[in-house]
């Protein structure tokens, strides 16, 4: 099922126009949400994301945000779908091709339920990474549709036979393709501060409440890749990855090269706060 604009519809219902400027210009913005025991986890942080992200690209929503939350409500039913994700998109909408903004085009949302499984594997044993330069534009903090050089970068891993990428400006690291990295040293947790570089990731925030709770100090501060690879662990957010270790970067080993205590207080933590939010300890 999808929801496409204010329908939900059959796959086969729906007909995306070549006109779209989301093909043109990937002239959008996304949200993805992670579903767990057919609830949304962390909605309202989501939306409130997506509704700023197509602020600062000056992108009206098709309907209200109160009316956004019941189409996501109704869709999920629809799906049925318990365990995956939610991907959601935004276009400014259809006219023939020009740059500036057409003076009358109506945006296009787009959104399904996909069944997946939670990352089992790097969870447990941990993910291996490459640094590599971090070519995106100044905006990294809007959710926008134009992700080549997070494409890019993700096949640099796969070619290079490592999970991740860990994108660097200069030296200073930022983030990964889809997710966010933070690292511990000296027991405190230290990640890039929340600026246009790095996207604001939901799955960060809600670590850093686990760390309050669990009284473990978190800098906001940049770090380098030295520093990450002297870090005592490391270990990426996000809303698919949950929080994943990394255990190797540039063929260096993280700490030991097993995942830290840290990042497996963390991930305990982070599954009692899916049930708590979800009602179910997640599969
Ligand atoms: N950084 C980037 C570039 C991402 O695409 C994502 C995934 N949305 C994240 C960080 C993590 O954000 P979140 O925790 O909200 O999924």
């Amino acid at each position: 099922m999808i929801l496409y604009n204010d329908a939900i519809l059959e796959r086969n219902e729906v007909a995306v126009s070549p006109e779209d400027r989301g093909y043109y210009f990937g002239d959008g913005v996304y949200e993805v949400f992670r579903l767990y025991n057919g609830r949304l986890f962390e909605p309202e942080a989501h939306k409130e994301r997506l509704l700023r992200s197509a602020r600062e690209i000056r992108l009206s929503l098709p309907y209200s945000a109160d009316k956004l939350t019941r189409r996501l409500d109704d869709l999920v039913q629809a799906s049925g779908v318990t365990e995956g994700t939610l991907y959601l998109q935004i276009t400014r909408g259809c006219a023939p091709r020009a740059h500036g903004f057409p003076a009358e085009c109506t945006p296009v949302l787009m959104a399904y339920c996909t069944e997946a499984a939670r990352p089992a594997a790097g969870m447990e044993r941990g993910i291996t990474a490459v640094t590599v330069p971090d070519i995106r534009w100044l905006r990294c903090d809007i959710k926008s549709l134009n992700l080549l050089p997070n494409v890019l970068a993700k096949q640099e891993a796969a070619d290079r036979g490592v999970n991740e990428v860990v994108l660097h400006r200069n030296g200073t690291v930022t983030e990964c393709s889809a997710s966010n990295l933070m690292i511990v040293r000296d027991g405190a947790i230290r990640t890039h501060p929340a600026n246009n570089l790095i996207l604001h990731g939901i799955t960060r925030k809600v670590v850093f409440r686990l760390a309050q709770e669990l009284a473990l100090p978190v800098e906001e501060e940049p770090f380098s890749i030295e520093e990450l690879l002297a870090a005592e662990e490391a270990f990426v957010t996000g809303t698919t990855v949950e929080v994943t270790p990394v255990i190797e970067v540039d063929g260096r080993r993280i700490g030991n090269g097993r995942p830290g205590p840290v990042t497996r207080l963390l991930q305990e933590r982070f599954v009692q706060e899916i049930a708590r939010q979800t009602g179910r300890l997640p599969n």
